[in-house]
C-alpha cells in the first residue's frame, strides 16, 4: 500500500533557461509504503532537503507529481493541502522548532487544539506518546529547560498526535550527541513497530541511517543507488 509516491520529480531554483538556474531534484520516482522505515542520504548540496520539502507538500515542483494516499497533490488548493499536512504528514526538523515560551505538554497539544479535539482525546494522546518516548516526567517544564535530546522527543510527539501516516524528519539528529541519536532513532523504531507510522528520515548521520530498514542514497538530485537492511538491526 503506497503511502507516498513520486513521479518525474523535478525542481529547478531559478530561471529554468537561466544561467543561475540549480536543478536540486531531477527526475526523481520513489514509492513510500506502509509501515517503512527508511532514510535518505547523500552530499551536502544533493537535494535532500528539497525533495523533502517537496514530498511534503511544503514546496512546489517544477515538474511531476507527489501523490499522497493515491492522490495527487498538486490538484489541491491551499486549504486541502493544509488539512493534509496537519492530519497526514508529521515533521521534524534538526532545531526542534518548539515553542519556548511553552511547556513541553502545550508544545505537543498544539497541533491537536488546532484541530479542535475533545480535552480527554488530547489528554489521553500526551499520555501515551509521553510514556513511548520517556518524557513524562519533564511534560510540564519549559522548553528552555530541557535537554536537546528531550526537545527532539518533545518534537517527535508533536508531530505524531494527530495520527499522520508518515513521519518526515530533516536531519533529526543534526543537533544531538551520539547517546541522544540513539535514544531518537530508537523512538523511531517505536514509531514504525509500535504505531505502524512510516517514518523517512533525511540525514547526514551514517548511525542514524544504520537504524532504518532501507537506505536510498541521493546524488546531484537522482536516486543513485538504495541499499535494504536483510536481518536485524545494523546487518545489511
Ligand atoms: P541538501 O539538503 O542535500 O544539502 P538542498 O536540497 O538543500 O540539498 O539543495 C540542493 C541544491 O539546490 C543545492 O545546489 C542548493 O544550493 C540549491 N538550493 C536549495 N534551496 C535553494 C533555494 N531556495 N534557491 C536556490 N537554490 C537552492
Ligand atoms: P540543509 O542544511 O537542511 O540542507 P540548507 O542549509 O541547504 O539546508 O538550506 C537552508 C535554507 O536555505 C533552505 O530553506 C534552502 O531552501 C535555502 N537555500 C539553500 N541553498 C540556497 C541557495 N543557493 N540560494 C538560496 N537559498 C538557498
Amino acid at each position: 500500500e503506497s503511502i507516498l509516491k513520486t513521479e518525474k520529480l523535478v525542481k529547478i531554483y531559478g530561471e529554468a533557461s537561466g544561467d543561475s538556474s540549480t536543478t536540486a531534484v531531477d527526475g526523481v520516482n520513489l514509492e513510500i509504503n506502509k509501515g517503512e522505515f527508511l532514510a535518505i542520504m547523500g552530499p551536502s548540496g544533493s537535494g535532500k532537503t528539497t525533495l523533502l520539502h517537496l514530498l511534503g507538500g511544503i514546496d512546489k515542483p517544477t515538474s511531476g507529481e507527489v501523490f499522497i494516499n493515491g492522490e495527487p497533490i498538486s490538484e489541491m488548493n491551499g486549504d486541502e493541502l493544509a488539512v493534509f499536512r496537519r492530519k497526514e504528514l508529521g515533521l521534524v526538523f534538526q532545531e526542534f522548532n518548539l515553542l519556548d515560551s511553552l511547556t513541553v505538554r502545550e508544545n505537543i497539544l498544539i497541533p491537536m487544539i488546532l484541530e479542535k479535539k475533545p480535552i480527554e482525546e488530547m489528554e489521553k494522546k500526551v499520555k501515551e506518546l509521553a510514556t513511548l518516548f520517556g518524557i513524562t516526567n519533564i511534560l510540564d517544564k519549559y522548553t528552555y529547560h530541557v535537554s536537546g535530546g528531550q526537545m527532539q522527543r518533545t518534537a517527535v510527539s508533536r508531530a505524531l498526535v494527530n495520527k499522520p501516516s508518515i513521519l518526515l524528519a530533516d536531519e533529526p539528529t543534526g543537533n544531538l550527541d551520539s547517546k541522544s541519536s540513539t535514544t531518537i532513532m530508537e523512538c523511531f523504531e517505536k514509531v514504525v513497530e509500535e504505531l505502524q507510522t512510516t517514518v523517512l528520515v533525511v540525514t547526514h548521520d551514517v548511525f542514524a541511517a544504520s537504524y532504518c530498514k532501507k537506505v536510498i542514497f541521493i546524488k546531484d538530485g537522482g536516486i543513485h543507488s538504495s541499499i535494504v537492511r536483510k536481518g536485524d538491526r545494523k546487518q545489511f
